[in-house]
């Protein structure tokens, strides 16, 4: 009989990790997320290179399993492989491309930050530090990835068969159906959610349904409320647009480079196409999202199928040939080309929470202005910019500087690529045989919620698991 253990994204968002044990002692590692937010406070920190970053040995794995290419489910890849994991990675073809530039950022930013705190280090006499994972690391992954098609049942160890059916989330997003058949072979067989997307991407299809489990891991990011996501937000993005033409300024646009960027470019491109967007260019200053766009329109067959058949009708390849006034600025110099621009621009800009990324570049000549327009799109994380700003701050502190807040700040919701309460339920209720089910991925009280209402909605008893349980299968 095989074992689950729950190693991560237990009553919180991030760090997605289960370890699954089979009856004939092979490992399957279903995610390698990496945990975020919370402390940004890393100085009191052990050296945490030298210690191992798991609890349990990464040369025993035999196989991983990656749902989609998000940090908070992919990003301890190069840490794993750095411990000595040499078995495949087995995800779809996009995630596959996607984690090549995630998993590469992602190691630039923690050789930056091990930079940066080594010279607070070297200040104060302390001895340096040494990164999670480095680029090279990164690399290493990117040759174990076994990148397999939606709906292929594929052996990832003698007796166990992955199968992904499309989450919706993200492109290459799946849900995971895990097969495992047991030696008087009767057959066992674990879905798990992934993070399943919202009916409000114009670009996701709905998360595919499935029929049976024996054991069911649900997220629930969202599982505490349902979302408004129709036409309205639409025509309130119009409008904002509209009164910042008016206004004379800018509009920034700050949004998470994979998912986000490209459902709110090809909004744009349709206010384009409709004669409905006033302003004269839309940047795109993010290099994550730029390479993020050629790989969302390369799998563009993955796309919401009215929405594909637009786009085919209208011959689009890219998102360029939808929104013909949007410039790419991968580059520095052309970022801060972006600075001389002083109307009529939309900036959308990397880093949705606006404590970094080219985002904050934009603040010192935008942000003060009253006749420009900053337009909020996604969850903003206690603690930081951009959830100040949201909050009615006066002031924001960037390089060193305080910024006066001037712009007109704007909050939209109906965006969002996680499934809300009732989706959830609806979903898991598609399930013929009502499987066991565990909530995970999600803050304990918003999951307490969604547990009662599955007992209210549908008398069904659902766990909340702690972190560590071990459960057989
Ligand atoms: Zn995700
Ligand atoms: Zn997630």
């Amino acid at each position: 009989m095989a074992l689950l253990n729950f190693l991560g994204a237990i009553q919180q968002v991030t760090g997605s990790c289960y370890l699954i044990e089979t009856y004939d002692k092979k490992k399957i590692l279903l995610e390698c997320g990496m945990e975020q937010g919370g402390d940004n406070d890393h100085h009191e920190e052990h050296d945490n290179a030298k210690r191992s970053a798991f609890t349990f040995n990464p040369e025993h794995i035999d196989a991983v399993v990656i749902s989609h290419a998000h940090i908070d489910h992919s990003g301890m890849l190069p840490r794993l492989v750095a411990e000595g994991f040499r078995g495949p990675i087995y995800a779809t073809d996009a995630t596959c491309e996607l984690m090549e530039l995630m998993l590469l950022d992602s190691a630039h930013i923690q050789e930056k930050d091990t930079e940066w705190e080594n010279r607070w280090r070297a200040r104060r006499g302390k001895r340096p530090i040494k990164p999670m994972y480095v680029s090279e690391d990164a690399a290493r992954v990117l040759k174990l990835r076994r990148p397999i098609d939606y709906e292929t049942h594929t052996e990832v160890v003698p007796g166990v068969t992955v199968a992904f059916h499309d989450a919706g989330h993200i492109i290459g997003s799946a849900i995971v159906e895990l097969k495992f058949t047991e030696p008087n072979d009767s057959v066992r067989t674990l879905v798990f959610s992934g993070d399943l997307g919202s009916t409000c991407s114009p670009l996701m299809k709905a998360p595919s349904t499935l029929k049976h489990a024996d054991l069911l891991l649900l997220e629930s990011t969202y599982g505490d409320r349902d979302h408004r996501c129709n036409e309205d937000t639409l025509d309130e993005l119009v409008a904002i647009l509209e009164q910042a033409h008016k206004d004379g300024g800018n509009v920034m646009i700050p949004a998470f480079s994979v998912g986000r960027t490209q459902d709110i470019l090809f909004h744009l491109g349709r206010f384009y196409q409709e004669g409905r967007l006033p302003q004269h260019t839309v940047y795109l200053d993010s290099p994550m999202a730029i390479r993020a766009n050629d790989i969302y329109y390369r799998h563009r067959e993955d796309f919401d199928e009215h929405n594909r058949s637009m786009l085919i009708k209208h011959n689009i390849h890219n998102v360029d040939d939808w929104l013909p006034i949007l410039k790419i600025t991968p580059s520095p110099e052309e970022s801060m080309a972006i600075n001389k621009v002083k109307s009529g621009a939309i900036i959308v800009a990397g880093s949705g929470m606006c404590n970094g990324g080219r985002i904050i570049h934009h603040f010192k000549h935008n942000l003060w202005r009253k006749d420009c327009h900053i337009i909020f799109t996604g969850f903003q994380a206690r603690g930081t910019n951009g959830r100040a700003i949201v909050d009615g701050a006066k002031t924001v502190r960037v390089f060193k500087e305080d910024i006066m807040v001037g712009a007109q700040v704007h909050t939209l919701g109906g965006f969002s690529a996680h499934a809300g309460q009732s989706q959830l339920i609806n979903w898991a209720s598609q399930f013929e045989n009502r499987p066991e089910l565990y909530l995970i991925h999600g803050e304990l009280d918003k999951m307490e919620i969604l547990q009662s209402e599955f007992k209210k909605r549908l008398d069904w008893d659902v766990n909340i698991p702690e972190l560590g349980d071990r459960i057989a299968l």
